[in-house]
C-alpha cells in the first residue's frame, strides 16, 4: 500500500487517542442504558458516567458542573449561546459585538440574526490577528447585549486577550462569549478569573471523538438566561433536549483529561516543533508569518508564500502532507479566507497560504521531511513562474 501523507490538521480534526477510545468501547455494548432512565441499573450506570463527565469538563473550566450543557459540538454551542442569548435578552437591546475572524459558527448565527433585524458590529483586528480592546469598549452601547469572541483561531492560532475582554464586559454588564473550540487542552482556560459567561467546546480538536461538544452557561454573578434552540424532552435543564450520547460523553471528558495532564510538556514541544518548521521554511525568502508570532496556539503554523500559485502550491504538497489552505470551498467556489482578508493580506498572497496544525502524534523526523519538501515545491513553482515570466518578455 502506497504510504498516506503526513497528517498536519491538526486544527481542522485529530484522531482519537487510544486512551480515549478505550474509555468510551463500553459504553456503546455493556452499559448503553438511557441517563435519563431512572427506574433501572442501566439508567443509572449511563447517568454516572454522564456526572463523572460533567465533573471532569467543569473542573477544567473552574465551572461547576450544573454550568455544563452537552451539545453536538462548537457549532451548536456556538448557536445555542448566539441565538439562545438574542432571544432571551431581546427586550434590553438588538446589538451584539463581534471580531471579523470568528469562524462561520459564530458569524453564521449573528448574520441570521441581522436578518432579523439584530444589529451585528463586526470589529476589525490588527496585522497580527488581535481585537483591539479600545475599538471594542467604543463600540459598546447601552443596549448591546453579548459580546462573542474567540479564545484560539481556527486558521492562524492567534490567541485573544479573554481577561481583558471579560473584563470590559463585566464592568458593562454585558455577556460575553467565547468560542473555545480550538483553546480546550492546549491553554488554560478559567472562567472564573477571566469573566467568561458562556464558553463553547468540542472534543474533536484534542483527540476526542467528533459530533460531542458542551456549551458553559454561567448560573451566578450573573446567571445568563438562554433561550433553547433544541425543544423537546427537556434535558439539560431544558437548554438542549435529546437523548445524551453517553460513549461520546464519556470519550469528550477523557480528551480534555489527557490533554490537560500534558498540558505544559505538549505546549513546549509542539512549540519547538512549529519553530523548527518555521525556522526551515523561511530559508526559501518571501515568506510571511500570518498572526502573531508568539500569542498564538503552539501547534498552529499559517503563512503566506510570494511568488506561487496558491493552488499549485496545495498540489505539490498534497502527496506528502495533508494541510489546509487559506482559501475556503464554500459552495463549489473557492474563495480566499475572510481571516487572512482581515489581516490585511492581498487576495493573491491570501490564495497562496498554507495552514500547518501540527498535533500529539507528529514527530521532528515528520516536520522535517515536510519542510524538505515544501521547501523543494516552492522553488520548483517560482523556478517554473519566473520561466514563463520570461517566455513572455520574449515573445
Ligand atoms: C472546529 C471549530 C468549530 C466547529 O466545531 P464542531 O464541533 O466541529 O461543530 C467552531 N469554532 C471553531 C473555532 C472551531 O475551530
Amino acid at each position: 500500500m502506497l504510504q498516506r501523507p503526513i497528517y498536519l490538521d491538526c486544527n481542522a480534526t485529530t484522531p482519537i487517542d487510544q486512551r480515549v477510545l478505550k474509555t468510551m468501547l463500553p459504553y456503546f455494548t455493556e452499559y448503553f442504558g438511557n441517563p435519563a432512565s431512572i427506574t433501572h441499573q442501566y439508567g443509572w450506570e449511563a447517568e454516572a458516567a454522564v456526572k463523572k463527565a460533567r465533573e471532569i469538563l467543569a473542573s477544567a473550566i473552574n465551572a461547576t458542573p450544573e454550568e455544563i450543557i452537552f451539545t453536538s459540538g462548537a457549532t451548536e454551542a456556538n448557536n445555542l449561546a448566539i441565538k439562545g442569548v438574542a432571544e432571551a435578552y431581546f427586550n434590553k437591546g438588538k446589538q451584539i459585538i463581534t471580531i471579523a475572524t470568528e469562524h462561520n459558527a459564530v458569524l453564521d448565527p449573528c448574520g441570521y440574526l441581522q436578518n432579523l433585524g439584530f444589529e451585528v458590529t463586526y470589529l476589525p483586528v490588527n496585522t497580527d490577528g488581535i481585537i483591539d480592546l479600545t475599538a471594542l469598549e467604543t463600540a459598546l452601547r447601552s443596549d448591546t447585549i453579548l459580546v462573542s469572541v474567540m479564545a484560539a483561531n481556527n486558521e492562524i492560532g492567534v490567541l485573544q486577550p479573554l481577561a481583558k475582554i471579560g473584563e470590559i464586559c463585566k464592568e458593562n454588564s454585558i455577556i460575553f462569549h467565547t468560542d473555545a473550540a480550538q483553546a480546550i487542552g492546549k491553554i488554560p482556560l478559567d472562567v472564573k478569573e477571566m469573566n467568561i459567561d458562556l464558553l463553547s467546546l468540542t472534543a474533536h480538536k484534542i483527540y476526542g471523538p467528533k459530533g460531542i461538544g458542551a456549551l458553559y452557561v454561567r448560573r451566578r454573578d450573573p446567571r445568563v438566561k438562554l433561550a433553547a434552540q433544541i425543544h423537546g424532552g427537556g434535558h439539560e435543564r431544558g437548554m438542549r433536549s435529546g437523548t445524551l450520547y453517553t460513549p461520546q460523553i464519556v470519550g469528550f471528558a477523557k480528551a480534555v483529561e489527557v490533554a490537560l495532564a500534558e498540558i505544559e510538556s505538549e505546549a513546549k514541544r509542539l512549540t519547538s516543533l512549529r519553530e523548527r518548521l518555521w525556522q526551515k521554511l523561511q530559508t526559501v525568502g518571501d515568506i510571511f508569518l500570518n498572526g502573531h508570532p508568539t500569542q498564538r496556539l503552539p501547534g498552529n503554523l499559517n503563512v503566506s508564500v510570494e511568488g506561487v500559485d496558491g493552488q499549485a502550491l496545495l498540489l505539490g504538497l498534497q502527496q506528502v502532507v495533508a494541510v489546509s489552505s487559506g482559501s475556503a470551498c464554500t459552495s463549489a467556489k473557492i474563495a480566499p479566507s475572510h481571516v487572512l482578508a482581515s489581516l490585511g493580506r492581498s487576495e493573491k498572497l491570501a490564495y497562496a497560504s498554507v495552514r500547518f496544525g501540527i498535533g500529539r502524534f507528529n514527530t521532528a523526523t515528520e516536520i522535517d521531511i515536510v519542510a524538505e519538501h515544501a521547501i523543494a515545491t516552492i522553488k520548483s513553482l517560482r523556478q517554473v513562474s519566473s520561466l514563463s515570466q520570461k517566455s513572455k518578455v520574449n515573445n
